[in-house]
């Protein structure tokens, strides 16, 4: 039986109950109708922060706005951390709260199954993460948040011949924009590398430099997570991993939670 009354009943838990109560049809009902359904239905008072997180958990199942529109991100990310949601200014989340929001959303949608599908984070939520973690010390990001990692590390291009310095997320950055004319607005070639001077060579003389380099803090993280060491040196890259063992441990937490209320 779902404590309703509880806030710390999980989303996960609240939406299987709420499709199992009322099928599809209820992803279109609105805050005040489940609230009204499910007291007269249980008989008990519903937390509003559960309706919070059910709302939250239907915008997810619904639409990919979570993944490619910040601002949903943020407010959605608020539920689903017990947190009463606030659009008004921007909240900073720790490692811990992102890595168990987008968590929460990857499972709604793989609970769904075939008749729905998990979309890739767009460029827009990997650049949101990765500023949120940077701003709360972390530079390295594995999973679930390892598609930010990119933004995080500030991976850059740097052109040898022109100086260009362009974002690297990709194996196509790696080439140089300017000098094979990538952007070039007058001819507008469809924002391709003109093939003719890649021919020639032009803009692969480029090297990729990492204003945050992740290697000391993977290898850190990886030797604490095996127990190969027990406590974390003060240096930076300790911190930092140190800061995502934090992170990694209200996931588990809260994924036992689930467990536990199933
Ligand atoms: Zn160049």
């Amino acid at each position: 039986m779902v404590d309703y009354r509880s806030e710390q009943a999980h989303t996960i838990v609240l939406f299987r109950d709420i499709l199992k109560r009322y099928g599809l049809e209820c992803l279109e009902w609105e805050l005040a109708v489940f609230k009204k359904t499910l007291e007269k239905d249980l008989k008990t008072s519903v937390a509003s922060l559960n309706l919070h997180k059910i709302m939250a958990a239907i915008s997810v199942a619904d639409t990919d706005r979570f993944w490619n529109d910040w601002h949903v991100f943020h407010f959605v990310t608020q539920c689903l951390n017990n947190n009463v949601p606030v659009a008004s200014h921007i909240q900073d989340f720790s490692v811990g709260e992102l890595m168990v929001s987008v968590d929460i959303a990857n499972s709604i949608r793989r609970e769904l199954g075939k008749v729905s599908h998990v979309p890739e984070f767009s460029d827009e939520i990997a650049k949101f993460i990765a500023a949120q973690a940077l701003e709360a010390g972390v530079w390295f990001l594995p999973n679930p948040l390892e598609f930010a990692q990119p933004y995080a590390a500030k991976r850059t291009c740097v052109c040898k011949d022109c100086g260009n310095h362009q974002d690297y997320i990709e194996k196509n950055d790696k080439i140089c924009y300017v000098c094979t004319e990538k952007y070039d607005t007058e001819s507008l070639k469809n924002f391709k590398a003109d093939r003719s001077k890649l021919l020639k060579g032009k803009g692969t003389n480029t090297v990729i430099i990492e204003k945050n380099p992740i290697k000391g803090v993977a290898s850190i993280l990886d030797k604490y997570l095996m127990g190969s060491i027990e406590e974390f040196d003060i240096n930076a890259d300790s911190i930092c991993a140190a800061k995502i063992v934090v992170g990694l441990e209200y996931l588990t937490m809260r994924r036992k939670q689930l467990q536990e209320q199933t």
